[in-house]
This record gives structure tokens, sequence and C-alpha cells, in this order.
């Protein structure tokens, strides 16, 4: 055991001590090298150096997503600490889908969800479950909400949210059972935010040809650009009208630690349901979201079964978080947040998402302020869009070759997206390998590319 674990604990720290240096994103000419690694395993065993050297070929090509100069779609660098977590819960297996089978762990895992619940503003009471990421913990809110607001027959149901909300949403209600008619865009304000008024409106006209609203997804950070919508007001109609409330905080959630989050993120208190990833804002390993919800108990009532096997199981005073999902056996994933909050403290997460805030409004003001770029939508957290300045007709083509000529570059990575009709570069801080020297070379990288302003000098 120890002679494979200091192998590949080795082979980690090399790796990830090379990331200062190591190009943003690496792709090698698809060739028979993968034939090895995708052959079918041996009868008989073989040599770890080979194995070793194998990952480490395989895991070197891609997007460097775990390095600093990552700033595409949603960075995550992924603790150290939290895969030194994986490595002993992995190692000693344990579940956590019934309570019985490990009691404590499950204490563990539900403390960091009832903690958060706290922050987050909700009642006691409140609580929730680790899910694999953000699309799963939509899809438990949206069959909790539909079981709780609509019963068994559900096919007249409609739920609200805007063009900008992230497509595992209407994923998550096509897969719940919903046509895709029941998904209802409302309409948006020049900022991207829901527009309150617009959504009572079509609750009413909806009703009033026999529908049956249901569900509002409030977005609290959307992917492409960031925003948030107004909060306070969308779930003042929500409350008004009797929908489920649910906010999508995947990937701005964890900025309410922060007191500008916190801020712009008010409103959030009263969400029935809200889904948050850990593998996005708070560094944690890909594979980690999280469903909180104001009642747990709807949770149960939509998900909780059991089958004559387990009846002997002792049923310590913590969640079955199977009665809290579609999963039955699932690993320990409390400890992957539990540890790192142990060992650095939420105050060092809290710093680390003031710096992202502060290196976004940097990255906003170097692009607006010299010219060769505007940014039609100040960042109200870490995602600045932006585009070159004055292209014209041409504009889009002009951004995608940008990008394109960015991106093969591989000092940097960065995305695009499509917002109101535009082609928009994006810029993500998120990553807590990222910092001031990272987002000044993506600063740099971009200005040496763009065809320069005609500016006046002072001087003239
Ligand atoms: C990433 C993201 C999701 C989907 O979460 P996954 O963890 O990728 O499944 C949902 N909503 C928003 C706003 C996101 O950024």
């Amino acid at each position: 055991m120890l002679d494979i674990g200091r192998a590949a604990l080795q082979l980690v720290t090399d790796m990830v001590g090379a990331f200062p240096d190591a190009p943003a994103s690496t792709f090698r000419p698809w060739a028979d090298r993968y034939s090895l690694i995708a052959e079918p395993p041996a009868e008989h065993g073989r040599d770890l150096a080979t194995a070793l050297a194998l990952f480490r070929d395989a895991a070197g090509e891609g997007l460097e997503t775990a390095g600093p100069r990552y700033f595409g779609y949603v960075p995550s660098g992924g603790l150290y600490t939290s895969a030194v977590a994986e490595l002993l819960v992995r190692a000693l297996n344990r579940s956590t889908g019934l309570a019985g089978f490990s009691p404590a762990l499950v204490a563990m895992e539900d403390g960091v969800i009832r903690w958060l619940c706290g922050e987050f503003g909700l009642p006691a009471g409140a609580g929730g479950i680790i899910t694999t990421g953000g699309s799963t913990a939509h899809l438990s809110a949206l069959v909790a909400a539909r079981h709780d607001r609509l019963g068994e027959t559900f096919a007249d149901g409609t739920l609200y949210a805007t063009a900008h909300t992230h497509y595992s949403v209407a994923k998550a209600a096509r897969i719940a059972g919903f046509p895709a008619s029941a998904v209802r865009t409302v309409p948006t304000d020049a900022r991207l935010r829901m527009d309150p008024a617009a959504l009572a409106a079509m609750i009413a006209a909806d009703r009033d040809r026999g529908a049956r609203p249901f569900l509002v997804v409030a977005n609290a950070g959307t992917t492409s650009t960031g925003t948030v919508d107004p909060l306070p007001e969308v779930g003042g109609v929500a409350a008004r009208e009797g929908l489920w409330f649910h906010v999508d905080a995947a990937y701005g959630g964890f900025f309410q630690l922060t007191e500008r989050g916190r801020a712009v993120l008010r409103g959030i208190e009263a969400a029935d349901s809200l889904v948050v990833d850990p593998h996005k804002s708070l560094f944690a390993p890909y594979g980690t979201g999280m469903l909180l919800v104001r009642d747990p108990g709807v949770l149960r009532a939509a998900h909780a079964d059991t089958g004559a096997y387990l009846q002997d199981l002792p049923a310590p005073p913590v969640p079955h978080y199977a009665d809290h999902g579609p999963e039955l056996t699932r690993e320990c994933r409390g400890l992957r947040l539990w540890l790192p909050l142990w060992l650095h403290g939420v105050g060092a997460f809290r710093a680390a998402l003031d710096e992202k805030l502060d290196l976004a409004r940097f990255a906003y003001s170097e692009l607006t302020a010299r010219g060769a770029f505007e940014c039609p939508y100040p960042p109200q957290l870490s995602t600045v869009c932006f585009a070159l300045a004055g292209a014209g007709g041409a504009a889009d083509d002009a951004n995608h070759r940008l990008l394109d000529e960015v991106n093969a570059e591989g000092r940097i990575y960065l995305s695009g997206t499509t917002v109101e009709g535009r082609y928009l570069l994006r810029l993500c801080v998120l990553s807590h390998r990222s910092h001031a020297e990272h987002v000044r070379e993506a600063l740099a990288v971009l200005h040496e590319r763009a065809p320069r302003p005609v500016l006046t000098p002072l001087s003239v």
C-alpha cells in the first residue's frame, strides 16, 4: 500500500507542481498511442510504473482545468486537501446512502450541509444533499417541487426561467416528465435579469388558459455572464402566486461567503430550494454539487422508498441520503468539503472568493479602459464578457478568430458564448490557483492579439 501510494503521490505532486508553467491546454494528434490505454484489461496484472506513465500522458492532454490560467466555462481548481479526503474515504470505502452504514460520517456531511443552509439564511431544519453536480441537484429539486405542488398528474404544470438559465434546468424538466412547452421563458431587462412583472403576467395568463404554474427558477449567477436575477422581487412573485422558488446558484453560490457576494445575492434566503456547486465556487474536485432545501421533508416525500432487504439496518438520527435523491449506494461525499473547511478555515475561502471578485473587476476595468475591447455587461460576480470594440458587421467572426488564436497559443484558456444574438468571449476567474499575475497574463495575451485601437495621444 505504501509503495503504491508513494508512487501515486509523487506523480501528483510533480504534476500539480508543474501547473505554474504548464500550458493552459495541450492537444496532440490523435494517434495509436491511445491503443494501449483503451485496450481491454489483461488476464494477468501488469506494472504500476507503466500504468502511471499512461495516466500521466492521458491526463496531460486536454484542457488544464486545474491550472491557474484556465478561465473558460466555469473553472474549478480541485483542492488537494479534497483529494486527500477522497483517499481516506475511498480506501476505507464508506457508504453513506443509508445512515446506518456510517452514522458519524453522515453526521459530518450533514453538518457541512446545515452550516451552508445557515450561511444562505435558510431556517433551522433546512437540509439537503451533496450530489454529483448541479444538473443532478436540479433534477431532485424539480422532482421535489413537482411532487409537492402538482402531485402525480402534472402534464399541465408550467415552470418559469429566463433565456439565460443553464440548460440543465430544461433538461431536468424533460427527465422529470414535462413537455418542452412546460418550460416558459420569462423576458429579461437590459441587464439580462428576469422581469418580475412579466413573470407575474405570464403566470396569470397561463392560469387563464388552464395551466398549473408551480415553479420559478431564478439565477444567482448565470453561466454565460454571471447575471443575478432580482431575487427579492422574483421570490416575492413566487410567494404571492404560491409557486416553488428555486434558485440556481451553481456557479455563483459560494460568493455568499463574502460581504459583496451576500449583497448581490440578497433574497436567496427566501428560496424553497437552491443549487450550489462546490466543484465550482468552493474549489472542490469535479463531481461535487449540492441541493439545499428549506424543508427536507418534501425531498423525502418525493424520493424516499425502501426494500425488504433493508429492514434490519439501524436508523440513527441523521438523514438517509438515499431518501433525498435518486441514488441508493453512494460514497461519503462530505469529507471532501469537511476536511478542506477544517484545514483551511472558512476565512481562507472567503478571502479567495473576495480575490476572484477583485480580479474580475480588475479585468473589466482593464478591458474597457484600454479601448480595444468592450464589455456589454459589467460583472456582478467573477465572470467578464467582452468583445473586440468597433469590429462592425464582421464582429462575431473576428471574435471567434480571436478566441481560436488565443486558445491555440495555449498560454491561457477562454471560452465564448452568445448573448442576445451577439457572440462574446468570457473570462471567468474562479480557480483558487488563479491570482493577479495570471489575470494580467490573460489581459496581455488579449491585448497583444487585438487590433490596436486608433487613439489620439495626449501630446498631439
Ligand atoms: C455548471 C452549472 C450548472 C450545471 O451544473 P453541473 O455541475 O455542471 O451539472 C447549472 N447551472 C449553472 C448556473 C451552472 O453554472
